[in-house]
């Protein structure tokens, strides 16, 4: 059996990443703290995160709508192992909630963190409201997490 070959490299990295239009306005509205779906002229359907076609129909979508900041817990997990956050780089420690969120507007789920980390305390269907920093700068981690309305 061949001994596996470990080649440590250290590569300092730095990138912008371009949005595209869709999320350019998405992310301008959160700043204003304001969520906004794209809706499809010709199903209805709403989507968020925005999405530039449709994707039951095909159809280019157009339509700006405002959606609540509040909605339902579709999906759950706590996780139970530290992980990289990939939005800030940083280490996130265990336990922590994600949720697939419907916000109330859309048809879509949006999935992010959740502040409650207790699985006995979690259920699909609970309703839950984002809690903003206090200063947004554009980024889906202007919402901290979503807290459950109780
Ligand atoms: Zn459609």
């Amino acid at each position: 059996m061949n001994e596996a070959i470990l080649v440590p490299i250290e590569m300092a990295v730095t990138w912008r990443y371009a949005s595209g239009a869709a999320m350019e306005r998405f992310c301008s509205g959160l700043m204003e703290r304001r969520i906004e779906a794209l809706r499809c002229g010709v199903c209805r359907r709403s989507y968020l995160p925005p999405r530039p076609i449709c994707g039951n129909c095909h159809a280019p979508l157009s339509e700006w709508v405002s959606v609540a900041d509040e909605g339902r817990l579709e999906a759950w997990t706590v996780l139970q192992v530290p992980m990289l956050d990939a939005r800030t780089g940083d280490m996130r420690e265990a336990p922590y909630g994600m949720g697939l969120i419907q916000l109330d507007g859309a048809d879509t789920t949006i999935n992010h963190y959740l502040a409650e980390s207790d699985p006995a305390r979690l259920s699909i269907g609970l309703r839950v409201r984002a809690v903003w920093r206090p200063e947004p700068r554009g980024a889906m981690d202007d919402i901290v997490h979503f807290e459950v309305l109780r």
